[in-house]
């Protein structure tokens, strides 16, 4: 398999170094393969994680990948759900079952498999709080240092995941916006592989496997509509870029006939906000605030690349607050007995939305994706949930109320 990179903007075609941005345009880098020929059988048997798609990925060597068993999650058909919506062919892409709980091991896994390609001797990441723990979790696995930059604020169970896996954790008192910067500083004085940053280019990558998935399971079919969480933009263009991947290498008819809906938090809805004011630009949030802080990223790296999809597919984009966000990990837990954290949360309120305005008809096959999971940012949950009552455990003086 060969491989290039090539700008977004100008086109122009590099080397397939460590590398991300245009020395022409500094437009952002992307992969481009020389796939080779492939059938819908040639991963039938192939084992159960997204490396089961080796020959579309951008690693040259497998002695290379690391590896915890990441992806190849559960696409749920949501009966349940999809009758309280009014949908009858409604499916959950359940990311939030992956080794560290997030879809962010899928882009943490190409990362630091490319970082050990490469020869680098430390990664590390930015992160609104899943990218911590999946990069270093791959970090340990593959046996290199990890620095992670993250917000002090984040969800507990997160700093704790990303710590007991070993890595270096520096709590930046300050916006995502503020530790992607630091990162990026570092990462470019110290030669250290920043998944998300310096490493971007193939980073994406993994999350292109999301539209494998999909496609895969719905035995390579192209779904009408696509609802995706959107915090920096990165996984709802890699989504795009895989289904676009398989149409060139015929797994896949046109695909140019989806819908893809981009979901963000009210608190932080910059792409949401430009959408809404047809806007190009991407006007950044300064203090996001929101409680889908996997999402509060107020300067989208790929906003412009988001606004651009939507247009491409007939898209839509939409937020919800708070409230409409606890509603729906509520609601998608009670009748799908999935438990997601608030980005899921707000995927699953969007799609709500989405049908109510008429965006979706009842027999679209709909994806909705579901990205990280409940445990690991329990506390806004806390504060609306009835806490147990405490009773004596003797059978006379427990009230019970039986349905
Ligand atoms: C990071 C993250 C997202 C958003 O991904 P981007 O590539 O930044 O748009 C969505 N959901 C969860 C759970 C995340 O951790
Ligand atoms: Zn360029």
């Amino acid at each position: 398999m060969t491989i290039s990179l090539e700008c977004r903007e100008c086109k122009k075609a590099f080397e397939p170094i460590f590398k991300y941005v245009c020395d022409d345009c500094f437009g952002p880098l992307d992969v481009k393969y020389d796939f080779p020929v492939v059938n819908k059988n040639t991963f039938t048997n192939r084992e159960h994680t997204y490396w089961r798609y080796f020959e579309l990925l951008p690693i040259q060597n497998k002695a290379n990948i690391v590896s915890i068993n990441a992806g190849m999650t559960p696409l749920i058909k949501a009966e349940k759900l999809g009758e309280k919506l009014g949908l009858n062919n409604l499916y959950i892409k359940n990311d939030s079952v992956n080794p560290t709980f997030s879809f962010k091991d899928r882009p943490a896994g190409i990362a630091i498999s490319k970082a050990k390609e490469f020869g680098l001797s430390a990664v590390g990441c930015a992160s609104t709080g899943n990218l911590a723990a999946a990069t270093a979790a791959h970090a340990a696995k593959g046996g290199l240092p990890c620095y992670v930059f993250a917000p002090s604020d984040i969800e507990h169970a997160k700093i704790v995941q990303a710590l007991s896996y070993g890595a270096e954790f520096i709590a930046v008192d300050g916006t995502y916006d503020d530790s992607n910067r630091i990162a990026a500083q570092i990462g470019d004085s110290k030669g250290i592989g920043i998944v998300n940053i310096n490493m971007r280019s193939y980073y994406v990558e993994g999350s292109k496997t999301l539209a494998f998935e999909v496609a895969e399971q719905l035995g390579w079919q192209v779904p009408d509509q696509l609802i995706i969480p959107v915090g920096s933009g990165a996984m709802l263009n890699a989504i795009c870029k895989g289904f676009e991947e398989l149409q060139t290498i015929s797994l896949l008819n046109d695909v140019s006939k989806m819908h893809i809906v981009a979901a963000q938090p009210t608190g932080c809805a910059p792409i949401v906000d430009a959408f809404k004011k047809k806007s190009n630009d991407v006007v950044p949030v300064e203090n996001p605030n929101t409680i889908a802080k996997s999402l509060a990223i107020g300067d989208p790296g790929d906003g412009r690349y988001v606004l651009k999809r939507l247009k491409q597919y007939n898209g839509h984009a939409e937020e919800s607050n708070n409230k409409e966000i606890l509603d729906a990990i509520l609601l998608l837990a009670k009748t799908e007995g999935v438990f997601t954290e608030p980005a899921g949360g707000v995927a699953v309120a969007v799609l709500k939305k989405m049908v109510e305005d008429g965006h979706i008809d009842k027999n679209d096959t709909t994806i909705c994706y579901v990205t990280g999971n409940g445990l690991k940012a329990t506390e806004s949950l806390m504060e609306v949930l009835p806490k147990p009552q405490v009773m004596q455990p003797d059978i006379a003086k427990i009230s019970v109320r039986i349905r």
